[in-house]
């Protein structure tokens, strides 16, 4: 079997996904034997090539995050969105409840921890946040979900392993092989 290409990627989450990736400990090498990994956090991969899987961290917030998903839904063959950000936003879309300004206005302006008098960043080259976080099946189609905050290192695994070898995962199985 032809090696697959793997990226990881971090859209609007907080990293502990790819924490919990990296929990996976030696059984990384179980998925460096079918994968290269070609764009991740973890590699020096700038670019995003064509790839067979690429999971996602991450709610979509900003400009940024709304190009970047789409690329990667083009460059994807599965797209998996991974972690409760990136299925249904989950903390980083609790700052939906508010207005973007009074959110910037809290971060910068009013935070008790300002020293001096505060000012909400201003720069060409910066993210413009969108008024409402989304998560990712809300911009690109997404084949598979795994869930959880973060989601648990044996099932991201498990999913790995099954799509790497050609099977669809049943996210069922991988409980049973944990819990019996
Ligand atoms: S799902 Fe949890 S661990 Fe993953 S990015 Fe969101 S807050 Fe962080």
């Amino acid at each position: 079997m032809n090696k697959k290409k793997l990226a990881t990627v971090w859209l609007g989450g907080c990293s502990g996904c790819h924490m919990s990736l990296l929990d996976i400990d030696e059984r990384i090498l179980d998925v460096a034997k079918l994968a290269d990994i070609v764009k991740s956090p973890v590699v020096d991969g700038k670019e995003m090539p064509p790839v067979d899987i690429a999971l996602v961290e991450g709610a979509i917030t900003s400009d940024e995050h709304y190009r970047e998903i789409v690329h990667i839904r083009k460059q994807a063959k599965t797209l998996i969105a991974f972690g409760d950000c990136a299925v249904m936003t989950n903390v980083t879309g609790m700052r939906n409840y508010f207005h973007l300004k009074d959110v910037f206005d809290t971060a910068y302006v009013n935070a008790i921890s300002n020293d001096k008098e505060g000012k909400v960043p201003d720069h060409p080259s910066l993210l413009k946040l969108n008024e409402k976080v989304v998560p990712l099946q809300e911009v690109v189609k997404v084949d598979f979900v795994i869930p959880g905050c973060p989601p648990d290192a044996d099932a991201i695994f498990y999913v790995l392993f099954e799509f790497l070898n050609d099977r669809f995962p049943n996210l069922s199985k991988a409980k049973k092989l944990k819990y019996g």
